[in-house]
């Protein structure tokens, strides 16, 4: 790997260590033109393919810019965003493929952002799962509703 600083084609590994369970990978090199040290990060790239075929690297970034536009308005703010794309980057490593459908990641999704906040989360669900009708949203309120009283219940016996 060229060097940062230097700009020399060629650098030497100087150490190599496994962080996250062995998922990524941290290499310690040194330049052997200027002596300076570098880290790299070498992890599997998680590939995400759309409805059309193409595939993208998953980006936190990209989870986090759609959740937000559901969020707007609502008392929801960065950092529980960002909280909530690891979330869903960690659901999806967990099912061990490199590739993943985009509508598994939407999937992923939900989840957390019901636990978030609410409205949010019907926002998301009903362009996501294209909700036509009013009977949609009332079912899925249904559904919510039903879920924060398990939650509080939950709560309670806690
Ligand atoms: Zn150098």
């Amino acid at each position: 790997m060229r060097c940062p600083f230097c700009r020399h084609a060629d650098s030497r590994v100087v150490d190599s260590r496994e962080v996250d369970d062995g998922q990524v990978i941290r290499r310690r090199r040194s330049c052997p033109e200027c002596g300076r040290r570098f880290t790299t990060v070498e992890e599997a790239i998680l590939a995400v393919v759309k409805r059309s075929g193409v595939t993208e690297p998953f980006s936190r970034d990209k989870v986090v810019r759609g959740v937000a536009r559901a969020c707007q308005g609502r008392p929801v703010n960065e950092d529980q965003l960002q909280l909530l794309a690891q979330k869903v980057e960690e659901t999806i490593r967990a099912t061990g493929s490199a590739e993943i459908p985009s509508h598994e990641v939407g999937l992923a999704i939900l989840g957390p952002l019901r636990e978030l906040d609410g409205v949010a989360y019907l926002r998301f669900a009903s362009v996501y799962r294209s909700f036509s009708s009013v009977e949609d949203f009332e079912k899925e309120i249904a559904d919510l509703r039903a879920a924060m009283a398990d939650g509080a219940a939950q709560r309670d016996e806690q």
